[in-house]
């Protein structure tokens, strides 16, 4: 076995409001070296820990669209509710995650469930853009919702556990349907366990830490920092020193094509982005009020 070694370790930037109801601090893309070492993710934004008052007006973003990719989203604590063009919704809570493909286009909202709203509380998320190679960004829109039952967990030898939202760890696999190889895991270790975990050769890999640090080999990811691991090495070997750690593991297939990212829209060529541009004005991606 070969370790993967930790290559750079990233903090958000400032904290800024998507809508009104998701305040939030943005990993990835982060600068063009780290864009491409992402690769298949697009986009992570991190909603840390935040109360909310009691409101009868649910938080959220109004409709707006999506072409080219999937958005994914972990909730942690408190409830998101989904609605989108093709006539799906949901709601997910705590440690429930909802996978959307946008593909050729969707229009959605999202926001603050309304009975949660209305009691108010904790909430805590993330949202990941998970990229679609070019033959599938054309492809149908989608929706899974995947819920905490269904997640594939892993007991490790040191007490602590990994669930699987997606990928294959120790003959468990996570529920999502993903268009390339993903692996989208939570780890939560114990006081200074160190943990062997079996990861696929040549997929990236990152790191963010919710809670405690880790130390791996070539250095420690802090709270609230995406540490970036070179894609060779087939075991990840981290250590969770005095408190214990929780993260969100980030691996996946490079997909290996170029990106043009504007706004909702990740096509592989500028004159995609045009296309989705016009579609968009044109009503292609179907009607939400
Ligand atoms: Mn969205």
């Amino acid at each position: 076995m070969t370790d993967r070694i930790l290559r750079s370790v990233h903090s958000g930037d400032r904290f800024h409001w998507v809508g009104d109801g998701f305040y939030v601090t943005q990993l990835l893309p982060g600068g063009r070296e780290l864009q491409e070492a992402a690769d298949p993710f697009l986009l992570m934004d991190y909603h840390p820990v935040k109360d909310y008052p009691p409101t009868d007006r649910p938080r959220g973003v109004g409709a707006h669209p999506h072409r080219g990719f999937e958005t994914v989203t972990l909730a942690f604590e408190g409830a998101v509710q989904h609605h989108d063009s093709t006539g799906g919704g949901g709601v997910i809570y705590p440690g429930d995650a909802q996978w959307m493909t946008a593909a050729r286009g969707i229009l959605h909202k999202e926001y603050h469930e309304p009975e949660w709203a209305r009691q108010g509380g904790r909430f805590h998320m993330m949202q990941l853009w998970v990229n679609l190679p070019s033959a599938d960004k054309m492809g149908d829109p989608g929706y899974q919702a995947l819920t905490a039952e269904s997640m594939g967990k892993v007991k490790l030898p040191g007490g602590g556990t990994v669930t699987l939202y997606a990928g294959e760890l120790d003959g468990e696999t996570g529920p999502a349907r993903t268009h390339t190889p993903i692996e989208l895991w939570d780890l939560q270790l114990a006081a200074d366990e160190t943990a062997e975990l079996t990861v696929p050769d040549g997929h990236t890999l990152m790191l963010f830490v919710l809670d405690g640090h880790l130390d791996t080999v070539g250095g420690r990811i802090g709270r609230e920092e995406l540490g970036l691991f070179d894609r060779s090495g087939d075991r990840l070997r981290i250590t969770a020193p005095e408190t214990g750690a929780r993260a969100v593991l980030l691996g996946g297939r490079p997909i290996g094509e170029p990106v043009v990212f504007y706004g909702p829209f990740a096509m592989t060529s500028e004159a995609e982005i045009v296309q989705a541009i016009e579609d968009f004005n044109a009503g292609t991606f179907g009607h939400l009020d």
